[in-house]
């Protein structure tokens, strides 16, 4: 079976080969509805800088900064932003994560998308110190979207708006938020708070994939030679109940 990673990097090349400044990724047009008309955006981990490029083209945005902590992608952003004759108004800076962010530039919404949830995580736990002044973050996290959330939670966020779709054969998860305090269950967390209310189609149909998967690995730790540690079957056993649970409760609305 493809592993998680393997699944990943196929759906990054697939989407090079389509996506520029202008027509984004299904993944990252999605992401770019949760940025609000006027903000001044943060890109983290820019890569080619696509998203602000488009936004900023689109005149959805007043100002970006796009952060990127590699040479060659910084590289890739800084000729995209100079080609659409943008550099007054997107600054392209090579520094790791939210380091990139100076008070002068007032941001309101960091994004962070494209990348592993623990990632998303460590950028988020190394730089809190500049995201004073932030309104919204946008996060799409490639796996780990309950650690994402729960980041959130014990941060003072709340999740205002999540979404799900599948594109190159891979599942993507956008998780919204703004400042506030609420409490998360352990199902809101692993689910998603507002994804399991909507339980729109692209949500119900990932969750059966989900679950199959989450099956086959439990028929596979019965049949492995070295004896899996029984929290890891249990975790498993967990995670099948509550999306069994789960489906069998509400059939799925329209998206
Ligand atoms: N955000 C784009 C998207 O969603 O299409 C690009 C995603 S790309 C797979 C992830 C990018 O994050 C890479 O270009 C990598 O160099 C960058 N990155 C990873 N860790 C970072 C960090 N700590 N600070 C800034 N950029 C980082």
């Amino acid at each position: 079976m493809q592993s998680a990673a393997f699944a990943v990097r196929i759906a990054a090349i697939a989407e090079r080969l389509t996506v520029n400044e202008h027509t984004l990724s299904m993944r990252l047009e999605r992401v770019a509805t949760h940025v609000p008309e006027g903000a001044r955006l943060a890109d983290i981990g820019s890569d080619h800088g696509y998203l602000p490029v488009a936004l900023m083209l689109r005149e959805r945005i007043e100002y970006a900064v796009a952060g990127e902590v590699a040479n060659t992608p910084f590289a890739a952003a800084q000729r995209n932003v100079r080609k659409q004759g943008l550099e007054r108004r997107i600054a392209v800076r090579l520094a790791d994560g939210l380091t990139v962010i100076a008070p002068d530039d007032r941001i309101t919404v960091v994004s962070l998308c494209g990348m592993g949830g623990e990632t998303i995580c460590e950028i988020l736990e190394a730089g809190r110190a500049h995201l004073a002044g932030v309104e919204r973050l946008v996060l799409q996290p490639n796996g780990a979207e309950p650690q994402v959330r729960q980041w959130l939670m014990s941060n003072g966020y709340r999740i205002v708006a999540e979404d799900v779709l599948r594109e190159h054969r891979f599942d993507y998860e956008i998780i919204v938020a703004e400042p506030g305090y609420v409490a998360y269950n352990p199902q809101q967390l692993y689910f998603g708070p507002l994804l399991m209310q909507d339980h729109g189609q692209a949500f119900h149909v990932k969750w059966q994939r989900m679950l199959g998967q989450k099956k086959q690995t439990l028929a596979n730790f019965a049949q492995a030679r070295v004896a899996v540690p029984p929290a890891k079957v249990a975790d498993f056993e967990q995670q099948v109940d509550w999306i069994t649970r789960l489906l069998a409760e509400r059939p799925h609305t329209e998206d």
